[in-house]
């Protein structure tokens, strides 16, 4: 069951510019969140932004009790948090999801980032390694200057290979190509990915074709969060053409098994 919480802002950090590390005490939260599971935060007590933005969850400190989250200023609500301080309360509602990264039966997994989508695999990697599982990361970024968690996902996965869009940086090109060429001496059992609409598409495509398990995170545009306003509607991969079926990320997901959904 989520829990509303006013959680204390114990550590902030902007690892690269614009993207912020948060770290908040949590313990309801973090004694029952699970990977892939996010949070909603009112980020103002004003009526606006009246909505609460959601943000997942990147890593979880079960002893400590507390929660880290990476958020990316995109505009105003975004903005408003980043202007919190160490000690201020944030308003929070969490874990939030019903579809989370499932693992059981594979033990030998990858993950694939791009850009921001990249912090809600993390938890789901260090629950792997954890579990003695064999997991390989491909991180793509668009160049060098956004490239970030490199140490912190190394420490997580047993190869890990970052990508940039125009080669400033680790191999050039997408992280879904490294990927594929991997395949071919390695069978990953599992995929799971998070990004941009484009590279979920790419690796659906492929994890379809070659009859690979995958999930995929998704980050839609959100209104309540909760399952009431039906804003994050994305449509089922099984739905008739003349009359569509969706899922809700926010009550289905935000994890789909990939051959379930049409972007
Ligand atoms: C389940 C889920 C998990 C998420 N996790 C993270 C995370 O860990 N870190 C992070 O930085 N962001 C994450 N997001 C995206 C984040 O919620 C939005 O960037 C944020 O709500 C924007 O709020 P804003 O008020 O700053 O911007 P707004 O003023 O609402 O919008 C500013 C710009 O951001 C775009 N935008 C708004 N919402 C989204 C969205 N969901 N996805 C992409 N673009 C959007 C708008 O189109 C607009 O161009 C997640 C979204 C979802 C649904």
């Amino acid at each position: 069951m989520p829990k509303q919480i006013f959680a204390k802002l114990i550590e902030k950090q902007e690892i690269i510019k614009d993207i912020y590390k948060f770290t908040v005490e949590a313990e309801e939260i973090v004694k029952i969140a699970k990977p892939g599971n996010f949070i909603e935060i009112r980020v103002s007590e004003e009526t606006e932004p009246f909505l609460r933005r959601p943000i997942s969850i990147y890593n979880l400190n079960k002893e400590q009790g507390t929660l880290e989250f990476i958020f990316q200023v995109k505009g105003k609500g975004t903005k408003i948090l980043s202007k919190k301080e160490v000690q201020d309360k944030i308003d929070i509602i969490g874990p939030l999801g019903y579809g989370t990264f499932k693992q059981e039966g594979y033990k030998k997994i990858a993950i694939i980032g791009g850009g921001i989508g990249i912090f809600p695999l993390y938890e789901l990697a260090k629950e792997a390694k954890n579990q003695g599982k064999e997991i390989a990361g491909y991180l793509g970024f668009r160049n060098k200057e956004y490239v970030m968690l490199e140490k912190e996902f190394k420490e997580v996965t047993s190869h890990l290979e970052i990508t940039t869009d125009d080669g400033t940086y680790g191999k050039k090109g997408f992280a879904i190509n490294s990927l594929i060429e991997d395949m071919e001496k390695e069978k990953y059992e599992c995929l799971y990915a998070c990004g941009p609409i484009p590279m979920l598409r790419a690796v659906q495509k492929y994890a379809n074709e070659n009859n690979i398990a995958c999930q995929i995170s998704l980050e839609e545009k959100m209104g309540c969060g909760l399952g009431v306003c039906l804003g994050c509607a994305v449509k089922t991969a099984k739905s008739p053409k003349d009359a569509p079926e969706y899922f809700h990320v926010c009550k289905g997901g935000p994890v789909f098994n990939a051959r379930d959904v049409e972007f």
